[in-house]
């Protein structure tokens, strides 16, 4: 069967993967990093909205839609079930599950960069892994604080409060530690993606007892059927008699 996957995760590779020889599966992500590797073909770059998608899926004779994104990337997401709607082409979601704090662990829930800026003001080092947002309140650094903002690609912007580091994960927990110890971080701030790629800053700050303050997730529309393993969707797709 014809398939549209919107990707951009590791799960979504892997799910590509195990389909991609059974189905003609087409891979989508947005542009912004890396794309993987894959024997399918994969498409770059966005469609013009709920619109431009639904034009795609019908143009390309798409039997299926997969949403298979990032937890935040919340926009592809709500225009996957608009255009699923207005074609009446099938919509499979897969949402990776949140990490959740253990026992001794100091996490301070935040729904917005407001509420943020709020609870960071007892603290003078964080260390921003939230993507660019942080650059787009540069102005806002409190006089006396320093920000570390790491993110995948960014011009510096030249302030003496301000370190960018732009990098690609995976980091391991010893590169972590070594971060956190090199800047004098007293708080990380990060989205509660889930996966195992970027896990590793939280097992550091655990470590060195600093506190996480966690932007929470945005709230996800609902599929025709929705999967928290990818295994289990591929599974589902086989029984279903598509595979
Ligand atoms: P978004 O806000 O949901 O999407 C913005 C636009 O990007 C979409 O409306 C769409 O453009 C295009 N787009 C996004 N994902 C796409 C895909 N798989 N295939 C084709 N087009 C796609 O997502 P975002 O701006 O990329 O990211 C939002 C947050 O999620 C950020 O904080 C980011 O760090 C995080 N995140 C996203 C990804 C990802 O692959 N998107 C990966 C890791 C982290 P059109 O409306 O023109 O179709």
């Amino acid at each position: 069967m014809r398939i549209l996957m919107l990707g951009g995760i590791g799960e979504a590779a892997k799910l590509a993967r195990v389909l991609a020889p059974v189905h003609a599966v087409t891979y989508s992500v947005a542009g912004k990093g890396r794309s993987p590797n894959l024997l399918c073909p994969v498409r770059s770059g966005g469609f013009g909205g709920s619109g431009g998608l639904a034009v795609f899926l019908r143009d390309n004779g798409i039997e299926l839609l997969i949403d298979a994104t990032h937890p935040y990337a919340a926009q592809i997401s709500r225009n996957a079930v608009e255009a699923s709607r207005s074609t009446g082409i099938p919509l499979w979601a897969y949402r990776r599950p949140p990490w959740w704090p253990e026992a001794d662990d100091d996490w301070r829930l935040v729904a917005d960069w407001a509420e943020m800026r709020t609870v960071l003001r007892e603290f003078n080092r964080p260390f921003f892994t939230i993507g660019l947002e942080p650059l787009r309140h540069v102005a806002d650094i409190p006089l006396g604080q320093h920000w570390l903002v790491r993110c995948l690609a960014a011009e510096p912007p030249i302030l003496s409060r301000l370190t960018l580091l732009c990098a690609t994960g995976p980091f391991s927990l010893k590169q972590e530690l070594m971060l956190l110890r090199d800047y004098r971080i007293d708080v990380l701030v990060a989205k509660n993606s889930g996966g195992g790629a970027v896990e590793a800053k939280l097992a550091a700050a655990r470590q060195l007892n600093i506190p996480v303050v966690m932007l929470d997730r945005p709230v996800l529309p609902v599929a025709d059927r929705i999967f928290t393993d990818v295994e289990c969707l591929a599974a589902d797709l086989s029984e279903s008699g598509w595979m």
